[in-house]
């Protein structure tokens, strides 16, 4: 038996009706990537007992969310797909003096929040209308948009450790910077947080989304899975997208992947891409861009499962 069935048949009679077979391209937003056990957790109490499950059975996993910023292999991979769901994709919403407060759980849809928030008149979100990722690939990414990032609202960020541990993190501690947190460099699932909202206009918030998302839609190839923007902007400043664009890659394929023409960071998968093809892509795009304009581009997107 090899390590991905064991960890199938001990999931499922641990978590009998929870636990499936899946392909990646099912779980992310580029539509690629090959088959994985996948469990489903919707609350703190089984996320905890199946965090003590697979340490002390040395059983492999990963979180994912909405699988919008990931690469996942199209051999699949031999960690257990986390994903969270039920009592862990709720918000509770309580009225403040100062605005609302907020206690998000980590699978919750963050587009939906941030349209709920704008029609409630909390403001602070409309930035996230267009990201369409879960609060805890958001708060692990630290996602942002026109200056505004997830780490701007929170007050705390509650975390399972890998044995299954609770601990409630203040955003201080967070360690945010542009797309990183602390949470990239620990064994963590962020299960829920707790975010202070301002009050504001709804009428007022609910026509910035609508400005924001039809900026997004002419700006970004959306009629084509992606991932979103592929680099990170270095610390020189300038744009991934402007350098991929200056380097003359706009157009560039490999296979089904291609470097979009409306806008350079983003790589689209035209129909049959496979997950090599847009990692073949990405290394094209980082070795040209450095030796055309000297600049070594380091990828936002994170990468699930065997890499070549
Ligand atoms: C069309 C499009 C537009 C986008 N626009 C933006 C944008 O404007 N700004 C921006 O910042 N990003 C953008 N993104 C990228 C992406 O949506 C964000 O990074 C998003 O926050 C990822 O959330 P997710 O739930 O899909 O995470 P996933 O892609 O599933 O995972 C991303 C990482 O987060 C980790 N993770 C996920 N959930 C948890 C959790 N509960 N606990 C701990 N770790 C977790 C995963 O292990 C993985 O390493 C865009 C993507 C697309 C497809």
């Amino acid at each position: 038996m090899n390590s991905i069935e064991s960890a199938l048949g001990m999931l499922s009679e641990h978590f009998p009706g929870d636990v499936n077979v899946l392909q990646l391209k099912e779980l992310t937003a580029w539509r690629t990537g090959g088959p994985a056990v996948s469990i489903t957790v919707t609350s703190a109490g089984m996320l905890a007992d199946l965090l003590g499950l697979t340490f002390s059975e040395g059983i492999p996993w990963f979180i994912l969310g909405l699988g919008s910023n990931v690469l996942a292999s199209d051999a699949g991979c031999t960690e257990v797909v986390i994903r969270l769901s039920g009592g862990l994709a709720r918000t509770a919403w309580h009225r403040s003096e100062k605005g609302w407060d907020l206690k998000i759980g980590g699978g919750v849809h963050l587009p939906s929040l941030s349209g709920a928030a704008c029609s409630r008149g909390a403001s602070g979100l409309a930035f996230a209308i267009g990201i369409p990722g879960t609060l805890g690939g958001a708060v692990f990414m630290n996602a942002g948009a026109y200056g505004n990032s997830i780490a701007d609202s929170l007050k705390s960020v509650t975390v399972l450790d890998y044995r299954g541990s609770v601990s409630t993190v203040p955003t201080r501690e967070c360690c945010f910077g542009y797309r990183s947190s602390r949470f990239q460099e620990e064994r963590t699932i962020i299960t829920g947080v707790e975010m202070s909202l301002e009050p504001g206009d709804p009428a007022l918030l609910r026509s910035e989304g609508k400005r924001i998302l039809s900026l997004r839609r002419e700006k970004f190839p959306l009629q084509y899975p992606n991932a979103g923007s592929v680099f990170k902007k270095p610390d020189e400043g300038i744009s991934p997208g402007r350098l991929i664009e200056d380097a003359g890659l706009k157009g560039r394929a490999v296979g089904g992947a291609e470097v979009s023409r409306r806008h350079a960071n983003f790589i689209i998968n035209t129909g049959k891409a496979t997950s090599d093809d847009i990692a073949e892509l990405i290394g094209i795009v980082r070795e040209s861009v450095l030796a055309c304009s000297g600049v070594l581009l380091e990828e936002e997107i994170r990468y699930l499962g065997r890499r070549n």
